[in-house]
């Protein structure tokens, strides 16, 4: 690693948003390590489909992988512990449960900088994952990272096109992906 290269642990929740994000990491001088840590992901082909995919990316552009260790009946336990009674203002729960743990991570890997490929998405709140990113970075004594990634949004989607990785329909949890398909008016056929 060149002295001027930084390490960064980068949070990741797909292949796609990955794409745009760690190119552009690495043009800033970033030695990017990933993590995969979503337990919001519903349901379980969704989420090995996610990861699959991810799994393939990663190796294809040399980049470093931890997956999270818990499984996912585990870890979709705890997502619905953490969310409570708070289903329709969730989110800043969400982020908060998948950058802490990114944190944790990269402190114990003693890695100063972390991020998240969630800061690429315009249907993200930007401003909320930036605050969150600041008040876990202090409380473990970390630096969060954040850049304006969504600039690179419609570049993501090329690139990911491109590699024909997997494009998910839906945010991840299980009331995104109801509040997606009912707004398209899906109905069940009998
Ligand atoms: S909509 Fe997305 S960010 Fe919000 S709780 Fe669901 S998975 Fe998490």
């Amino acid at each position: 690693m060149s002295p001027k290269m930084r390490k960064i642990l980068l949070h990741i929740c797909c292949a796609p948003c990955l794409t745009y994000t760690l190119k552009k990491l690495r043009n800033n001088k970033f030695k990017v390590e990933g993590y995969f840590y979503n337990p919001n992901i519903h349901g379980f082909l969704e989420y090995k489909k996610r990861l699959i995919y991810l799994l393939k990316y990663s190796k294809k552009v040399k980049l470093p992988l931890s997956v999270s260790r818990e499984d996912y009946d585990n870890g979709l336990r705890k997502y619905f512990e953490f969310i409570g009674d708070h289903k329709d203002d969730r989110c800043p729960i969400c982020y908060w449960i998948r950058l802490e743990e990114t944190a944790k991570l990269a402190k114990k890997k003693k890695i100063k900088f972390f991020s998240t490929t969630l800061l690429i998405s315009p249907y993200q709140d930007q401003e909320l994952l930036k605050k969150i990113g600041g008040s876990i970075a202090k409380k473990y004594k970390l630096k969060f990272y954040y850049d304006d990634f969504k600039k690179g949004y419609r570049e993501s989607r090329r690139m990911a096109k491109k590699e024909g990785l997997y494009m998910q329909k839906y945010c991840g949890c299980i009331f995104s992906e109801f509040e997606k398909y009912e707004r398209c008016g899906v109905k069940a056929k009998r």
